[in-house]
């Protein structure tokens, strides 16, 4: 069972604990952590697997993960039930079978349902109470002023942001401090940031661009007095909890749509690449998927690497409506390449496959790119396709979805999600099977992304925003009081004095 750490860079052997991976996010090698053997299933535990409750198959694949040495299986199981405590839906992750009225065997996986309408939240509200469990075990019976705590500092353009402060809010012996560029997020997005009362948690709103921001971050990080003041964490989309968490959605929607057998392929709106990468465990974990499809906006670094063997950062970013999807590379893509590596170059050699992605990222960013051997490429594709989708193509695909589908009537896909399905149905075509049941991942509320919404729908004349989109829930945000700390120049030396001040506010 594979309950220890490597990183995808080290040419050592050494592994850490799952604990160690967490917290620390990153390898001192600037690697990334994976298991050091992916734990393998056969048909029979499907089968029981298949017939679980949503917690009850994430105890389940966590466990073979996670030593119950480190975190035993009632507290894990008292975890996982909380974090999922906080969805609206009683299955967590939802599937909307047939929902375009076109195709039958076309499903959309609604991941949404969490406290901040987007699918971070399936990940970030258990990767929350996970750090809380470290912290509280390691503070257990310590006078105040020895506790240990997490600053977590963290810069966003949109969803993380929003996701990170609803895992982490109330949370003992952690401070959240979120990052935004002023004017530059949706409205909705601010509002659901700057609305949350707890004392833990303080956005600040920096004149300047999301560019400004992340470098205050990055500089925070780098900044080593700083850090061992405030133990300065993030909790970014390259956390090995992350992926973990997000294992358990390809396993129940591939139970919900066929059952314990049956052809599946799903189709991931991918930015990162930390949502695909959990199916990709969870394919290699022994679960028969027939094909992962990556699907990306304008910026395709992944699309075009799958077709040329080229992973080229280009100069910019494109604006696109899926803006949570907008990235120059994807940062977990990584652990992929440590895997094709190891199974194509380097004869199944794990010391080898750090040695080789290590030199991959080495020229990367000495070049801004590197080209793999074609074997490379041909062992991805045993796994993997992908689709790159354009604007017009999202527009349109909103647009389609709403006017052809049933049951539901009038259908309404977030920006993002339609970049899947818009993927998803030239796949159909491509396939020409209608054996295949095609899981379409949906990764956002469409009240999260209004502009892209409306601009599709509004030439529809029973068509209502406020009516047929916006939840309750959410409209009621714009009436609540906001908490929001202005920071006029986009200068890290400011930046820290208000962490500093805020930090004694808040009694930490
Ligand atoms: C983060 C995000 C994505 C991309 O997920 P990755 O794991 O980065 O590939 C897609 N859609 C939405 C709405 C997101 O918030």
């Amino acid at each position: 069972m594979s309950t220890s750490y490597r990183s995808t860079r080290s040419s050592e052997q050494s592994t850490k604990t799952f604990e160690e991976a967490v917290i620390q996010g990153l390898a001192t090698d600037g690697g990334l952590f994976i298991p050091s053997e992916i734990p393998t299933i056969d048909q029979k535990i499907i089968e029981r697997w298949s017939k679980l409750s949503f917690q009850d198959l994430a105890f389940e694949i966590m466990k073979l993960y996670i030593s119950d040495k480190e975190i035993p299986d009632s507290d894990l199981k008292e975890l996982i039930k909380r974090s999922y405590s906080t969805f609206r839906s009683e299955d967590v992750t939802p599937l909307a079978k047939n929902v375009t009225g076109e195709h039958e065997n076309l499903h959309v996986l609604e991941l949404f349902h969490g406290p901040t309408y987007a699918f971070k939240d399936v990940a970030l509200q258990f990767v929350g109470n996970l750090f809380e469990y470290f912290l509280q075990r390691a503070n257990k019976d310590l006078p105040q002023e020895q506790r240990k705590k997490i600053t977590v500092v963290g810069a966003t353009s949109g969803d993380t942001g929003s996701a990170a402060i609803y895992g982490l809010r109330g949370k003992k012996d952690v401070a959240v401090f979120i990052l935004y560029p002023t004017g530059r997020i949706s409205p909705i997005q601010e509002e659901q940031m700057t609305t949350v009362g707890d004392k833990n948690v303080q956005t600040l709103s920096v004149k300047g661009t999301f560019d400004n921001c992340q470098d205050i971050v990055k500089a925070i990080f780098g900044d080593k007095e700083f850090n061992e003041r405030h133990n300065v964490g993030a909790v970014n989309s390259i956390n090995w909890a992350r992926i973990l968490a997000q294992m358990t959605y390809y396993f129940y929607a591939y139970f919900q749509a066929v059952g314990a057998s049956g052809k599946v392929k799903f189709v991931v709106p991918s930015g990162n690449f930390g949502d695909i990468l959990a199916g990709y465990y969870a394919k290699k974990m022994g679960l028969s998927v027939e094909k992962l499809v990556i699907a990306t906006n304008e910026n395709d670094i992944l699309d075009r690497f799958l077709k040329s063997g080229v992973y080229e950062r280009s100069d910019d970013v494109a604006a696109t409506l899926s803006p949570a999807m907008d990235i120059l590379i994807s940062s977990n893509f990584e652990r992929l390449l440590w895997y094709l590596a190891r199974d194509t170059l380097a004869n199944g050699n794990d010391l080898e496959a750090g040695k080789i992605v290590r030199e991959w990222f080495t020229e990367l960013k000495a070049d801004g790119k590197f080209v793999v051997d074609s074997a490379v490429i041909q062992t991805a594709l045993k796994d993997f396709e992908s689709e790159r989708v354009s604007n017009s193509e999202t527009t349109s695909t909103i647009k389609e979805v709403y006017a052809t589908s049933k049951s539901p009537k009038n259908y309404i896909l977030d920006p993002h999600t339609a970049v899947g399905v818009c993927a998803t149905k030239r796949q159909i075509l491509k396939d020409n099977d209608s054996s295949i049941n095609y899981i379409s991942l949906s990764t956002a509320h469409p009240a999260k992304f209004a502009d892209a919404v409306n601009e599709a729908l509004s030439s529809f004349p029973e068509y209502s925003f406020e009516k047929d989109v916006l939840p309750a829930e959410l409209k009621k945000l714009s009436t609540l009081e906001k908490k929001i700390k202005l920071v006029d120049r986009a200068d890290i030396e400011l930046v820290k004095s208000i962490i500093d001040e805020e930090m004694q506010k808040m009694g930490l």
